[in-house]
């Protein structure tokens, strides 16, 4: 048996996109070197939505798109590099080994994995998750984001 001991979780509920992008901006500005985010959460819940409010925080001026087809995608203007990484169409962990993921998870930079889930085995144990959910019975636009992981 083993036990993973939380040291911090906290819960949202946004209302709509611009709320989830608020949430993001808020953690971007605050957002230090060597952080990497993994958001889970099904397709079209709002983990772009999200990275987007992150990107924003950190300073980050040019769209922020899902980077589907090419996994990894770069932002070198904002306070911190950026990595932003969609593995959603990922076949196999080695992929990620050729996009040179270590060098962003281990780097001067941030990192936001979408789908982090799909790769769990290659996510450090310092990474701070954020699930996304959608809260159909109070809306079609209510999310519950829930966030653990060290304090951030
Ligand atoms: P994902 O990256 O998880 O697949 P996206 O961020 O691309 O999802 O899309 C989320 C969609 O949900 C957008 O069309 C957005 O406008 C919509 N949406 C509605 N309510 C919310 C909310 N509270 N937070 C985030 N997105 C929302
Ligand atoms: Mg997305």
């Amino acid at each position: 048996m083993t036990a993973t001991e939380r040291k911090w979780e906290t819960e949202w509920k946004t209302y709509s996109p611009e709320e989830t992008f608020q949430i993001g901006k808020r953690l971007g500005e605050k957002a230090e070197k060597g952080q990497i985010f993994c958001l889970s959460g099904d397709l079209g819940v709002g983990k772009t939505v999200f990275t987007q409010g992150f990107a924003a925080g950190l300073g980050i001026t040019e769209p922020v798109n899902s980077p589907t087809f090419t996994i990894l995608q770069e932002y070198g203007e904002g306070r911190l590099p950026f990595y932003h990484f969609d593995v959603y169409r990922i076949g196999e962990e080695e992929e990620m080994a050729e996009i040179g993921y270590e060098d962003c998870f281990f780097g001067d930079g941030v990192c936001i994995v979408e789908w982090a889930e799909l790769i769990r085995s290659l996510i450090p144990d310092s990474a701070v998750w954020i699930c996304i959910e959608k809260e159909l019975a109070e809306g079609f636009d209510c999310r519950r984001i829930t966030v653990k992981g060290n304090k951030i």
